[in-house]
């Protein structure tokens, strides 16, 4: 017997559209390229994100179509996100930190159409759209007395495009399990690979994002969204907040301690979410200017290991609470959130903190475990560790265009390439990392690519890449280098070979020569042992 409920398909649009009939007031605070800020309203959003559509599709852009976006956290972006969703585009959001070559992998791979792209990152595509085979406009985002004298094909201010539309259009009206927005990941081995985030999806992570245990947000509070909108979906803010009617604050491109105070202050936001060196940054800037945060309720930080200084300085010195999370592109992103129940309330507080430090328990829509090599299930003893095993409604089935091939095992379980144990609690902690990638930042650094970079050395004979920890950074890498016989060279002759070869972020900290890099019984360079190998040795960048 089916239940007797209306078939009401939970896609994107609907977000905006709740927020433009139930709290159209609600403000958008953007700080733009330039250092300034501006102000709209989600009712504000909604109707240009509505005119925005309509040019779209003036403009022959039609649902599966995707359309990349290069640009901060700020209003405009968020338009474009609600642009395309609302009649069935994919939004492709994209990582300006990106090496040009993989930013041309990933447009080609993608086929994106269009591409809108914030005034700071103009140079960056004049100088790769040549290769951009299948974008045929650039939709250049700022004001029309701002727009740039560029090469970009077609280029077209993103005001006069948003001019052309009209109010004649309908959103909505597809199926759920529609795409709907594309993020690529470099966290895993090879190139960088499609995650394809449904409507549904989105959706789902949106409502389980705003709840208690999870990120405990409500229309009360201001959110200031540091986490990058080309890193999966801002970690669901981006539809969280137009759902439950949380103000919102985004900081364009300035992120340092300074400017991120200034708008934690002056706009009294009570929550946000970072990954641990941008609240490093603010950490540092409030003991050196001595001031305080009054407003702030809680900090959501994930992306990396929260560092147990972080919380403890929020906790003590600030009166900050701060949420641990783990999750993935994969995820949209949420996977874990660590927050403590009322079975643990009475523990003194340094045991209450070894759980807040763990990455915490997944939210309904996740199931998780750990398993051996075989697969065989391993127990939630809180010391056995496993491969981290997830699956759920929100999480990848596949990479886009197929790479990767099957990437779920037989149960329809993901196989996060993190090593973790869960205690019997149910908290998850992060042990290790299977995957060969480091995260700088909260952004990966692929070895492979960095090993292959320096092996064009002409004295390299073989090159390994390893993390090491790094208190900013919290992993930064390590180039490995065995010499060809009778061969000589320095450090700096390979940092001179990689100069323009790699994104400038990815050059190695240090360059070490070893005699032999270790090898395992399939041939293959040994990271473990080479771990072992270096686990004392301390970057000289630190
Ligand atoms: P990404 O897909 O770029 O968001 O990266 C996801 C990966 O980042 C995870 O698989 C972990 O390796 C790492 N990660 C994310 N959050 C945490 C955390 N709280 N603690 C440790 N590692 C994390």
């Amino acid at each position: 017997m089916q239940g007797m409920m209306q078939d009401w398909q939970l896609t994107c649009d609907r977000i905006l559209t709740r927020a433009k009939i139930s709290h159209p007031q609600r403000v958008v605070v953007s700080r733009q390229v330039d250092g300034s800020i501006t102000r709209t309203t989600y009712g504000e959003m909604y109707d240009r994100a509505r005119l925005l559509s309509s040019a779209l599709i003036k403009r022959g852009i039609k649902l599966g179509d995707r359309v990349g976006t290069m640009a901060w956290n700020n209003a405009r972006h968020m338009e474009t996100w609600y642009a395309l969703m609302g009649f069935g585009a994919v939004c492709h959001t994209l990582n300006p930190r990106l090496h040009p070559d993989q930013l041309k992998y990933i447009v080609n791979h993608a086929g994106d159409a269009m591409f809108f792209v914030d005034l700071t990152f103009v140079p960056l595509l004049e100088k790769v759209q040549k290769d951009l085979k299948s974008v045929h406009t650039y939709v250049v985002m700022c004001e029309p007395d701002q727009m740039p004298n560029t090469s970009l094909k077609n280029a077209v201010c993103f005001e006069t495009l948003l001019a052309e539309g009209d109010d004649n259009v309908v959103w909505g009206d597809f199926d759920e399990n529609t795409a709907c927005g594309l993020c690529y990941t470099s966290g895993t081995t090879g190139n960088p690979k499609g995650v394809l985030y449904s409507h549904r999806s989105n959706t789902l992570m949106a409502m389980t994002a705003a709840m208690p245990d999870t990120m405990n947000v409500n229309g009360s509070d201001t959110c200031l969204m540091v986490v990058p909108m080309f890193h999966a979906n801002a970690w669901a803010l981006t539809f969280t907040a137009p759902m439950t009617g949380m103000n919102l604050v985004m900081p364009g491109p300035m992120m340092d301690g300074a400017s991120i105070y200034e708008l934690l202050e002056s706009e009294k936001c009570t929550m946000s979410a970072a990954v641990p060196t941008v609240w490093l940054m603010l950490l540092n800037y409030l003991e050196e200017s001595g001031n305080k945060l009054p407003h702030l309720r809680e900090v959501v930080i994930g992306g990396s290991a929260c560092p147990r200084a972080i919380m403890e300085t929020f906790d003590k010195e600030y009166g900050v609470k701060v949420i641990h999370a783990w999750g993935m592109t994969e995820t949209s992103p949420l996977g874990t959130v660590s927050r403590i129940e009322p079975e643990l309330a009475d523990l003194p507080y340094d045991e209450q903190l070894s759980y807040r430090l763990k990455q915490g328990k997944p939210p309904y829509i996740v199931e998780m475990s750990i398993v051996d090599e075989d697969n065989n299930e391993l127990p939630s003893d809180g010391k056995t560790s496993g491969r981290l095993m997830v699956r759920g409604p929100a999480i990848s089935n596949a990479y886009f265009g197929g790479d990767g091939g099957n990437i779920l095992d037989k149960d329809g379980w993901f196989d996060t390439g993190d090593v973790a144990s869960i205690d019997p609690m149910g908290y998850m902690q992060i042990t290790d990392r299977s995957k060969d990638v480091i995260k700088s930042g909260g952004e990966w650094i692929s070895s492979i690519d960095l090993e292959n970079a320096a092996l064009g050395h002409p004295a390299a004979a073989e090159c390994a890449v390893i993390g090491l920890p790094h208190p900013k950074w919290d992993e930064r890498p390590l180039l490995i280098v065995q010499l060809k016989e009778g061969m000589k060279a320095d450090a700096s002759s390979f940092r001179d070979f990689l100069t323009g070869k790699i994104a400038k972020w990815w050059m190695p900290d240090d360059i070490v020569f070893v005699d032999e890099i270790p090898h395992g019984p399939t041939g293959k360079i040994s990271k473990l042992d080479l771990r072992k190998q270096f686990k004392d040795h301390v970057l000289s960048t630190i």
